[in-house]
């Protein structure tokens, strides 16, 4: 298995996206850390994934540093490693850019992206220290979205967040190259998690989305987790510095799709 015996940390994993990444991470052989601020959905996540391989719960809101660097100690001190960590815990708040409140503002921007760098930084001084004591590198994977290039009204912090995601993945990439600390970013589409719940109750918003994605489906968060796979394992030991964008085609689309019956 590809990521046998890697220990990895991924972030918001007590559901949606980061479980889906969880759960294939341990299907792959890895050892997996789900931190998430959602106690019962954490354990219990945890508690799911055992049947299948090694799982465990630790408490961490990314946007406190005391909690960030509490994830990596309790880390180190139950498997003794990190080799992969997956910057995936996001939030949105909605408002139009007139109304938007800057409380809301900062607090999409303290967990989307200064979370990530906290991670990131707590995180990569492990891997550094571990390459100059003769140890492998290790990576990080940055959850982005279309968002970081294609941008909706009414979601201001949380485009913003992404678009700084996109930096954050390449200048971390760059300063972690020279250790062969690899560090990527997975842009997803439209994924059927409960961030996009309401959508199912909602045939007007579903065919706002499809008809921009010419394969003409939601994705599931499996798909994602297959992305974060491929660029953990070493099957991915050149690629640095890039965002996969998995969105059943909606960028590169211009205009719309026809949306069948
Ligand atoms: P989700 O279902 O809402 O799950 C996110 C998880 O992160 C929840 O368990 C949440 O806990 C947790 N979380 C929130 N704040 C946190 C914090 N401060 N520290 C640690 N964990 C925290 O979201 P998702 O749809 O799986 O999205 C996961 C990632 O993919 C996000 O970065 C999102 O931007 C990105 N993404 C999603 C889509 C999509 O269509 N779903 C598309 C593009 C990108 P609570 O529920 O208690 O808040």
């Amino acid at each position: 298995m590809s990521l046998e015996n890697k220990v990895a940390i991924i972030t918001g994993a007590a559901r949606g996206i980061g479980f889906a990444v969880a759960k294939r991470f341990v299907m792959d052989g890895a050892k997996v850390v789900i931190a998430d601020v959602d106690d019962s959905a954490g354990e219990a996540a945890a508690e799911d994934l055992k049947g299948l391989g090694e799982a465990t719960y630790i408490h961490c809101n990314v946007a406190e540093r005391l909690d960030v660097r509490n994830l990596v100690a309790e880390t180190l001190n139950a498997y003794g490693d990190i080799d992969v960590l997956v910057n995936n815990a996001g939030i949105v708040a909605g408002a139009d850019f007139l109304d938007l409140e800057v409380e809301d503002f900062d607090r999409v921007l303290s967990i989307n992206l200064r979370g990530s760098f906290l991670c990131s930084q707590a995180v990569a001084r492990h891997m550094v220290e571990k390459v100059q004591d003769g140890g492998e590198p290790g990576c990080i994977i940055n959850m982005s979205s279309i968002n970081a290039v294609v941008a909706i009204p009414n979601q201001v912090p949380y485009c913003v967040s992404k678009g700084g995601i996109s930096q954050l993945t390449k200048v971390s990439a760059l300063s972690l190259a020279q250790y062969g600390i690899r560090v990527n970013a997975i842009g997803p589409g439209s994924i059927m998690t409960d961030m996009l719940a309401s959508v199912n109750s909602d045939k007007a918003a579903k065919n706002r989305i499809l008809s921009r994605t010419p394969m003409l489906r939601i994705g599931e968060a499996s798909e994602i987790a297959g992305v974060a796979a491929f660029l953990a394992s070493p099957d991915a030991s050149y690629v640095t510095g890039q965002t996969i964008f998995a969105d059943g085609g909606r960028l590169p689309l211009n205009y719309t799709v026809a949306v069948p019956e």
